[in-house]
């Protein structure tokens, strides 16, 4: 389980989230779903430790992430390398790609695995093809990213997290870059790794993908969890005025 409690962020006067449970079970898929500006990036970056907290817990496995608390609970954050390990366990996918510009896409796949230790580079490349194909880019291996559709990087980008062979997958709003023929095909290798029971967090603003994949669905607004719940009920029968505001402005 990797979850929140009670999870505080300001930026400076500006409090992004005003104390937020959120809760994820191993094979589930969760959405976050919300207006601009209601935190779901901060949160979701909590859940890696890309993002600190102020107040509250951030927890996998029931230990704390990025940080460890001292006797007196002050919270002291954790070496370079602790960090890693965790993110070697909960990866993520970025909005903007994220791809090192100067490696091929091969490279960007290995690059981890090896790099961490995690994997000789011969099985790393062994094991780097195998993603690859699942995301429907073995062809494009030896191109750099600049020569790909957006759609393409981002699925290159999923590869290079599976690599890593995950215990989750956190995605920042993965489609919101892309071009409008090129969103389709990202979903669709995302339906795919949910599909096979991979443990995922969505901050998303594709609803249909939201109802149709998720199995949990958050609503956010204001830095505040206002309702929660199955995605079939929170989308379809939302019980919030603020919800229903929301997605009848997006939908
Ligand atoms: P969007 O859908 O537009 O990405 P969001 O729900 O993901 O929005 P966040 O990106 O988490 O919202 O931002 C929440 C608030 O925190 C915003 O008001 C934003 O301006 C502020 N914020 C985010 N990151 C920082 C930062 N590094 N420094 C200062 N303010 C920040």
């Amino acid at each position: 389980v990797l979850e929140t409690v009670g999870a505080r962020k300001s930026f400076g006067e500006n409090a992004v989230l005003s104390g937020v449970d959120l809760k994820v079970h191993k094979g589930e898929v969760v959405a976050i779903i919300g207006p601009s500006g209601s935190g779901k990036t901060t949160l979701i970056r909590t859940l890696n430790a890309m993002e600190s907290i102020d107040d509250g817990d951030v927890l996998y496995r029931g230990k704390p992430v990025g940080y460890t608390r001292l006797h007196d609970g002050t919270r002291v954050p954790v070496s370079d390398r602790t960090l890693a390990a965790t993110r070697q366990h909960i990866g993520m996918v970025f909005q903007q790609f994220n791809l090192f510009p100067h490696k091929t896409v091969l490279e960007n796949v290995t690059f981890a695995p090896v790099e961490l230790g995690k994997l000789p580079a011969g099985t790393a490349k062994f094991m780097a093809m195998k993603q690859l194909r699942k995301v429907g880019m073995a062809a494009h291996a030896d191109k750099y990213p600049h020569q790909l559709s957006g759609g393409q990087q981002q699925r290159v980008a999923i590869a290079r997290a599976l690599a890593m062979e995950p215990d989750a997958i956190l995605f920042d709003e993965p489609t919101s870059a892309l071009d409008p023929e090129l969103v389709d095909e990202v979903l669709k290798v995302m339906t795919d790794l949910a599909a096979e029971g991979m443990t995922m967090v969505v901050v998303t603003h594709e609803m249909r993908f939201a109802r149709a994949v998720a199995d949990w669905v958050i609503f956010m607004d204001q830095g505040a969890v206002v309702e929660e719940g199955p995605a079939e009920r929170v989308i379809n029968a939302p019980e919030h005025e603020r919800t229903r505001k929301f997605l009848a402005r997006v939908m």
